[in-house]
């Protein structure tokens, strides 16, 4: 009947899989599979897909006529979870007549629906021109510069943008009847993803109210029930952790006074160590990116996959507005470096009520994939953060004031990539330049040392930054913008001259 058919893989499926793997034609397959291909390699491979089956990834037998043909699966990355890779074998008698195109259409729907991802990328081969094909007619782009000299890479992206996670919840969970009122007020705000309480609290003081505990988790178990809605919730200790599994917990953040003590986070990766639960990981209360990126790398060695950030804004030293001073530049460095969902804590970072709106919409402007709001049912009376929490009503009248920003929707993400790619043309020949500049300073430099001249000589300085200043001005260039990157130039070059004068 020449239609094809995408099915789940099942244990029984091994004769057929070691038949297909020795049979199919390797010259463009990546050579993770092993060739011959054995028992034991069936095994382990039917094992892992068993387990990652709808949560890792998407893995079918390609059928024509009940018969197996080929295989092809999406597998999640493991670090940018939105992301998924696509790979697929068909028989060499079975090619050229469109049942690859049609394999990697139905996959492609089953990945995004079921994985919930906004890309889908494929490596393959410059001269695989069937593959390149396959994956065109599919909608695939393909980037401009490859993986490697002979391999490129291809993406896809999903139709709908990403929706943006809402985590909205009390502070802290106090009692059974405020927690799940709360749960069930959110659960009637379709925007809200998740669901927040505090079991155990960080406190400045001694005495303070530090969280109700095992009770609580009871409760927090009771309201997801009530709601429907998934929960996250702090933990600090191998203990919390332990108890955070026992009362089916679905998630959970590391928070921002336990991240700054590496000996908490390694022991806390470690416990983590063969449980897939996400794990979001506040910033370090210290404005400090490395041991930010130094926690991720400690859950990613003990294995942990689903790993996202929470920006709650810093401690600091300038008087501010805000209870958390944001230094939104280290969350984007974060995530450029890591490729991490990012959400953002606007109630830690502001500490009020006020500041939330334009702290919320800053946030969506600078495309982050979620936000983090404290709602307690009655805020006033809140035993922790009253002042930032705000009451499931408020928190509807937010979301509805909010702009959600196009994130990565198709079109708009290919606009971007052009613009990106001129920018990076543009820094290019921006270093060339600066290059050749620092060379002609330095033969300056020999020639001052040589004439026992000087290295600063300050009118001239002077009167280039004034004329630069000025051409700047007639280029629409900020005064600011043109004295910082001349000042910066002008101190490298002196620099240089000095260290060939010592020389
Ligand atoms: C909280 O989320 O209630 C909390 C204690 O946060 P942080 O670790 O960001 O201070
Ligand atoms: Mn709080």
């Amino acid at each position: 009947m020449n239609i094809i058919v995408l099915r789940k893989w099942s244990f029984t499926d091994k004769a057929e899989l070691i038949a297909l793997c020795n049979a199919v034609d390797r010259t463009y397959l990546s050579d993770r599979m092993p060739f011959p291909y054995t028992e034991d390699d069936a095994d382990w491979w039917l094992g892992m897909v068993s387990l990652n089956e709808g949560k890792h990834g998407i893995f079918r037998a390609i059928t024509l006529d009940g018969k197996i043909i080929g295989s092809v699966s999406v597998e999640r990355n493991s670090v940018n979870r939105k992301e998924g890779e696509l790979g697929y074998m068909l028989l060499t008698e079975h090619w050229s007549k469109g049942f690859a195109t049609e394999t990697v259409a139905q996959i492609c729907e089953i990945a995004f629906r079921e994985l919930d991802l906004d890309k889908i990328t494929a490596n393959v081969y410059e001269r695989n021109i069937a593959s390149i094909r396959v994956l065109e007619k599919n909608g695939f782009d393909f980037d401009s510069h490859g993986v490697t000299a002979d391999i490129k890479q291809a993406v896809k992206r999903s139709e709908t943008p990403a929706s943006t996670t809402i985590i909205a919840g009390p502070c802290s969970v106090e009692s059974e009847t405020q927690i799940i009122a709360t749960a069930q007020a959110l659960a009637q705000i379709p925007e809200v993803t998740m669901l927040r309480g505090g079991i155990w609290k960080p406190r400045t003081r001694p005495d303070a109210f530090e969280g109700r505990g095992e009770d609580g988790l009871i409760w927090l178990r009771e309201a997801k029930q009530e709601s429907g809605l998934p929960t996250i919730t702090e933990v600090a200790t191998p203990a919390h952790v332990e108890l955070v599994l026992k009362y089916d917990v679905d998630a959970l953040w590391i928070g921002a006074r336990t991240v700054v003590n590496p000996f908490s986070v390694q022991q806390l990766a470690d416990a983590l160590q063969g449980t897939d639960i996400p794990v979001f990981i506040k910033n370090p209360v210290s404005p400090d990116l490395r041991l930010w990126i130094g926690a991720f790398e400690r859950f990613q060695k003990a294995g942990v996959k689903q790993l996202a950030a929470i920006h709650r804004g810093f401690s600091y030293y300038k008087e501010s507005p805000y209870r958390n001073y944001p230094l939104w530049e280290i969350p984007i460095e974060l995530t450029r470096q890591l490729g991490v969902p990012l959400i953002t804590d606007v109630s830690h970072i502001c500490g009020n009520r006020e500041l939330l709106l334009p702290t919320a919409q800053k946030a969506l402007d600078l495309a982050t994939d979620g936000l983090m709001i404290e709602c307690h049912i009655n805020p006033d009376e809140a035993l922790t953060d009253a002042r930032q929490q705000i009451t499931p009503e408020a928190l509807k009248q937010l979301l509805s004031s909010l702009i959600f920003r196009a994130k990565k929707s198709g079109s708009v993400e290919h606009d971007l990539a052009e613009l990106r790619g001129e920018i990076d043309d543009i820094d290019g020949e921006l270093l060339q330049l600066l290059a050749r500049r620092m060379e002609v300073s330095a033969q300056i430099g020999e020639y001052k040392k040589q004439n026992n001249v000087a290295v600063v000589q300050m009118d001239r300085w002077k009167k280039i930054l004034a004329d630069h200043i000025e051409t700047g001005h007639d280029l629409g260039l900020d005064a600011g913008l043109v004295s910082a990157v001349f000042e910066a130039i002008h101190q490298a070059s002196v620099e240089r001259q000095s260290h060939i004068m010592e020389e």
